[in-house]
């Protein structure tokens, strides 16, 4: 993937690639620019907190069990025949 040092430059640019802040496949002056960007942008520093704590919440989630997808899934179509 190509990187640029303007990945960070805007406020859009940055929640483009909030998930390459951490990459080390991007080039340290980028993420240092991103760095840069959030000590100076409070809404980025608190778009990226929010990021942060809903990929570690989604880490943390188990996938259901394969009898629950599938009682699941029969009570879904059973609401559907029903709408
Ligand atoms: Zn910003």
């Amino acid at each position: 993937m190509e990187h640029s040092p303007l990945m960070f430059f805007t406020c859009r640019d940055l929640a483009r690639n909030v998930e390459r802040l951490e990459d080390s496949t991007v080039p340290v002056l980028h993420r240092w620019l991103g760095r840069a960007h959030l000590l100076w942008c409070r809404n980025c520093s608190r778009f990226v907190k929010q990021y942060r704590t809903t990929v570690l919440a989604l880490k943390h989630l188990q996938a259901p069990a394969p009898e629950q997808n599938l009682s699941a899934l029969v009570a879904f179509r059973a609401w559907r025949r029903r709408a």
